[in-house]
């Protein structure tokens, strides 16, 4: 595995500047916290946290702007959201730049996560022609029975570190299209591409006429989320993080009979048959597995694989873990950048110390890399290990680069395997078998809320509904009918005979 040399904290701390300053937004300063890079693992920039005051002035001005903006038409509101889209296409190279110095990633993944952005903003401007409701067949004779679809008020974005941007823009997209305002407590490992975004959309909502605080940005940890978190006047709780971070939220907004929805982790597997395309999964996998250094809520983090194929499999894709260049994001040729933290770091040697007591064997990778270069950053080799149970760390999502391989004989047993994992986000299968691939996507197979065939777990579409099962939250956002989790339906029941009919024949009077 090749290493490819990092730039200086001064020439990141340079770039972002220079990016921040194109965008428009001022470089943060204060010293509650830091914006830091993952890849020197150095501080960049002091940054102020939102206090109490800041929150309660953002959810007050946000609750005051829905009354305006509910009532906006909502093709209107889709001007706001046309020209947010405008703006990013104008800045995705410094936006991009953005997200790789505080996220690590590499170029093409962090121009892809601003493409996606540009994507829901595409999809929202039409579905801003398109809350439709139903019209239902009444029972009574000159009646008519409608569904009817309202803005739900004001929505708190609260979103993780790995997607700094793209879950962002998935909320506030479809949210602002369908009347409602946005605060948004960004990763506190985030700040600068958060302030970036804060102020495009700013700009985008002086630029129609639209209210200005449509949207409100609260930086800081977790206590400006807990804050939203309690607010009641906060109609829903987006939060996408951890699996830990939901069982917090969930239980306190249900307790004020607020609305969640729950992005959460996973631990994606993928199943590979006998009949599979061999070189179309491994690339596949090789993607899934390592791509955004294994930080991605679909990264593929265990591989169910027919005993009869597991050798040559198991061959392919260590080659291809021997070959993986690692290091500077921003070098073309690096397809692993650093993970988030240290502290990351040591959460996935910790797992791997487990697997290993358990009888898990290390089939390639695993070591540390750059640390003398950047002894306060976290590059390492993304890790192949084989086991023969699934433990309970491989139960668990460690979010970092580790694929645990497994094998199977019967289809039937690589799915109960597959499924018997408390989270439910994201699956595949490698087949040509018709058959298999059906009862793979079938009520009897995956359990997840994404389940693919022939393609790996992560790297999903805008246009699908985005989300998971069991410990993922069940949330589900972006495309398709997700809107619906960010609006208010009434029926509606509408006389138009002059007689009083009642429902199931009651007579009364
Ligand atoms: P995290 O849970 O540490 O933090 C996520 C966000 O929640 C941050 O903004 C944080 O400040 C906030 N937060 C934490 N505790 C909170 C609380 N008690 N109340 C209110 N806010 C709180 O997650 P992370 O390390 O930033 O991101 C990685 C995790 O996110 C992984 O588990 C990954 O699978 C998951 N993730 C899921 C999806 C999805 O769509 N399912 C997408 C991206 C990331």
């Amino acid at each position: 595995m090749t290493s490819t040399a990092l730039p200086t904290t001064d020439d990141l701390r340079a770039r972002a500047r220079t990016a921040l300053e194109h965008i428009g937004v001022c470089v943060p300063g204060g010293n509650d916290f830091e914006a830091r890079t993952p890849i020197t693992g150095e501080s960049l920039f002091g940054v102020a946290a939102a206090t109490d005051a800041d929150s309660e002035q953002a959810v007050a001005a946000a609750r005051a702007a829905f009354l305006t903006w509910r009532a906006m038409p909502a093709p209107r509101r889709g001007e706001l959201v046309r020209r947010l889209g405008v703006l990013l296409r104008e800045h995705s190279s410094d936006l991009a730049d953005l997200v790789t110095i505080e996220a690590g990633k590499i170029r093409s993944e962090a121009l892809g996560e601003v493409r996606e952005m540009i994507d829901i903003c595409d999809f929202a401007v039409g579905l801003s022609r398109q809350l439709y409701g139903r019209t239902i067949a009444s029972e009574r004779p000159g009646h008519r029975l409608a569904e009817t679809w309202h803005p739900l008020g004001v929505v708190a974005v609260i979103s993780a570190f790995n997607f700094p941007a793209a879950v962002w823009s998935w909320n506030t997209a479809v949210a602002l299209v369908c009347g409602d305002t946005v605060i948004w407590k960004p990763s506190e490992l985030t700040p600068l591409v958060s302030l970036a975004c804060d102020h495009l959309l700013c700009r985008a909502a002086n630029e129609v006429g639209a209210p200005r605080d449509v949207h409100r940005l609260l930086l800081g940890d977790r206590a400006a989320g807990e804050r939203l978190v309690d607010d009641p006047r906060v109609a829903l709780v987006s939060a996408t993080g951890s699996t830990r971070m939901g069982r917090e939220v969930g239980p306190r907004v249900a307790a004020r009979f607020g609305r969640s929805l729950l992005e959460l982790g996973g631990n994606n597997a993928a199943i590979v048959a006998p009949s599979a395309d061999l070189d179309l999964a491994v690339q596949a996998i090789v993607f899934a597995a390592v791509g955004t250094a294994g930080q991605r809520c679909t990264t593929l983090r265990r591989l169910i694989v027919h005993r009869d194929i597991a050798g040559t499999l198991i061959e392919r894709l260590t080659a291809a873990y021997t070959k993986l260049p690692i290091g500077n994001p921003f070098d073309d040729a690096t397809l692993v950048g650093p993970l988030i933290s240290t502290t990351a770091l040591d959460a996935m040697y910790h797992a791997l110390t487990r697997v290993q007591a358990r009888g898990g064997t290390i089939l390639a990778g695993g070591n540390r890399r750059l640390a003398e270069a950047a002894p306060a950053a976290a590059y390492t080799e993304p890790v192949l290990v084989c086991v023969d149970e699934q433990s309970d760390v491989v139960r668990e999502e460690t979010f970092a680069p580790i694929l645990y391989v497994l094998t199977y004989d019967t289809l039937h047993e690589a799915i109960a395997l597959h499924n018997d994992v408390p989270q439910g986000l994201s699956s595949s299968i490698f087949t040509r078998d018709q058959q298999e691939a059906e009862i793979f996507l079938s009520a009897a197979g995956s359990d997840c809320g994404i389940a693919n065939v022939n393609i790996g777990t992560s790297g999903a579409e805008i246009g699908g509904a985005f989300g998971g099962e069991k410990e993922t939250g069940g949330g589900r956002e972006s495309g398709s009918d997700a809107w619906k989790s960010y609006m208010r339906s009434a029926t509606n029941t509408i006389n138009y005979s002059s007689e009083l009919a009642l429902a199931q024949g009651v007579s009364f009077l």
